[in-house]
């Protein structure tokens, strides 16, 4: 049987003795986990690191919001209140926006939905053509 070693370090955000019960933790205790993320979140907002963490967060919801299907239609609230940042994108063209392999669509300009559609790349003229017919139903 494996065993494994984790040596001894300090909380990284308070720096004091992580408790041995939590010796595999980075924090000393939930309070300070949420400390350090939150100090963190704040202060480097604008930094590139955050910029791909958001690209990535976005990635995740398109992606799992898309699932099997080779286009979605994503309400606008489902995406606020997952955290989807509308500014992030790895590419814009017209439009579209992208997601390494994914792109997406505002389709604000029907009053009736708000919705973005995702699609894989090499899908894009099927996306292209599947938007058009869904916004037909909705005249
Ligand atoms: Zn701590």
């Amino acid at each position: 049987m494996e065993t494994e070693e984790i040596a001894q370090h300090p909380c990284r955000y308070c720096e004091k003795e992580i408790p041995h019960w939590r010796r595999n933790k980075v924090f000393c205790g939930e309070t300070c986990k949420y400390n350090f993320h939150n100090a963190k979140r704040s202060m480097a907002e604008e930094s590139f690191g955050d910029y791909h963490r958001m690209i990535k967060r976005n990635y995740e919801i398109l992606n799992n919001a898309l699932g099997e299907n080779r286009y979605v239609e994503i309400p606008e609230l489902h995406l606020k209140n997952s955290g989807f940042g509308f500014d992030f994108c790895t590419f814009a063209m017209g439009s579209y926006r992208y997601c390494y392999d994914l792109s997406y669509r505002l389709a604000d300009h029907q009053k009736k939905i708000y919705a973005i559609t995702v699609v894989s790349n090499e899908r894009q003229e099927e996306m292209n053509q599947a938007i058009k017919n869904a916004f037909r139903s909705f005249r």
